[in-house]
């Protein structure tokens, strides 16, 4: 069983989405089902309306799941697995208050040392606990007396001293799980054999894999954590930068099929450059991803964008666009000589077929060649047409056909007229009106 855990927390970062496009691959490559927990740990960050946005957006990439559920709901189980710890000594009560802690940190930072956790409380006997009824304590593990290592699938060896690995806490002073303990006990119930997620996360393994050792749960999971992307300054993308989201690009634009071809891409070997989420199901292989960070490229996606508008089906493109109308499917294709998104190509679509406010340039022409268009019964050739127009005008060359482009497009360069010409033909008299 894989997993898929976002955080209701935010829009969906293309960071997340790669993890989920990459969780979808192996899924359908080992034939085991694919859930999507939510990691609904962090109370006061959640939006229920995130939740919503997740499942839409991952739907329409194709990627479905089995199960869907809330860590919330394995409330019950993470509490009853924390008593039980404390009970056979694993875990221990911390009365440390949060005041007390930040003034350690605060003073591990101005020593320059990293802070961990000072085992303040991990000898209090069970009378000192009885006796400090009443007052807030979290659950803290026992930190681990051996390096705690495993073989990362993207990254290799990865080993944590005992101390990095700390003394995590399980149950905060509300008695709610953090993410670390809850994941590790769902990916536990949920029988999870792989885990693929952001390598932001490679250092909470060892802390999870310690959780799971406490527990005696001795089922391998294997993890494969994926490198982050950098935006164009090397930096890592954050989730205020627009093209971060997935919803952004979306909105832009950019089709589905061209971002998950993107995204699969990045730091990766391929066979071949342009393909779909279901030919990468027939090839993708973890061992050829790059463990060092990727860079995102906006004019690779723009590339891989024009390419799907071309591969795909002139009804279901034109439909994007609001239209039903194989010919505005061919003219989008036409324009991404020239544009690249849905939404820049829109603009160009709906210049062309209404009516064009009179230019400055080219004016004399321009009203020249728009009386003879009103109410023509247009040429179904585009050469006859332009030759006709021609004889009409007395004009010829550029004094003919940067008008004539204009009138027809609203711009005066732009692909070749006589392969618009058929395309608009049926609009021809709105555009001429
Ligand atoms: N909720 C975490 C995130 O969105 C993922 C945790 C996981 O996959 O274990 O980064």
């Amino acid at each position: 069983m894989l997993r898929f855990a976002p955080s209701p927390t935010g829009n969906l970062h293309i960071g997340n989405l790669r993890v989920a496009l990459i969780n979808h691959i192996i899924s359908v490559q080992n034939k085991e089902d694919l859930i999507l927990r939510i990691d609904d740990t962090d109370n006061e960050r959640n939006d229920s309306q995130m939740i919503e946005n997740i499942v839409r957006i991952l739907q329409s990439f194709g990627i479905s799941f089995s199960k869907m559920f809330s860590q919330s709901e394995n409330l019950k189980f993470h509490q009853s697995i924390a008593m039980d710890l404390l009970t056979k000594r694993k875990a221990f009560c911390c009365f440390c208050s949060q005041e007390e802690i930040q003034a350690k940190k605060d003073k591990a930072k101005k020593d320059k040392k990293p802070y961990r956790y000072d085992n303040t409380c991990l000898s209090i006997t069970d009378k000192d606990v009885l006796e400090a009824e009443g007052k807030p304590f979290t659950i803290r593990l026992r930190s681990p007396e051996n390096n705690i290592s495993f073989i990362d699938k993207v990254k290799g060896e990865i080993s944590l001293a005992p101390f990095e690995v700390d003394s995590t806490i399980l149950l905060r002073s509300d008695k709610k799980p953090t993410y670390n303990f809850a994941s590790s006990v769902d990916d536990m119930l949920n029988d999870i054999s792989l885990v693929i997620r952001g390598d932001d996360h490679l250092t909470n393994t060892p802390k999870q894999l310690h959780i799971l050792n406490s527990i005696n749960y001795d089922k391998e999971i294997n993890f494969a954590h994926l490198p982050i992307i950098l935006n164009t300054d090397g930096k890592k993308m954050s989730k205020r930068e627009e093209s971060s989201s997935v919803q952004w690009l979306i909105s832009k634009g950019y089709l589905e099929t061209a971002i998950a071809n993107y995204l699969l891409l990045l730091g990766n070997q391929t066979p071949k450059e342009v393909f779909t989420l279901d030919e990468a199901c027939e090839w993708f292989d973890l061992s050829k991803l790059s463990s060092s960070s990727a860079k995102f490229d906006i004019n690779k996606l723009n590339f891989l964008n024009r390419e799907h508008i071309l591969i795909s089906d002139d009804i279901f493109i034109s439909e994007k666009l609001g239209y039903s109308d194989i010919n505005i499917g061919k003219l989008i294709k036409l324009y991404t000589e020239e544009a690249s998104t849905l939404e820049e190509i829109k603009s160009k679509i709906t210049k062309t077929i209404n009516k064009k406010e009179t230019p400055n340039e080219w004016k004399e022409n321009y009203n020249i060649i728009k009386k003879l268009l009103i109410n023509r019964e247009f040429e179904k050739d585009f050469n006859d047409f332009k030759n006709n127009i021609s004889k009409e005008s007395n004009l010829k060359g550029k004094n003919l056909l940067k008008p004539l482009r204009y009138i027809l497009t609203g711009e005066f360069n732009g692909p070749n007229l006589s392969e618009i010409y058929p395309l608009i033909y049926n609009y021809l008299l709105k555009v001429t009106a």
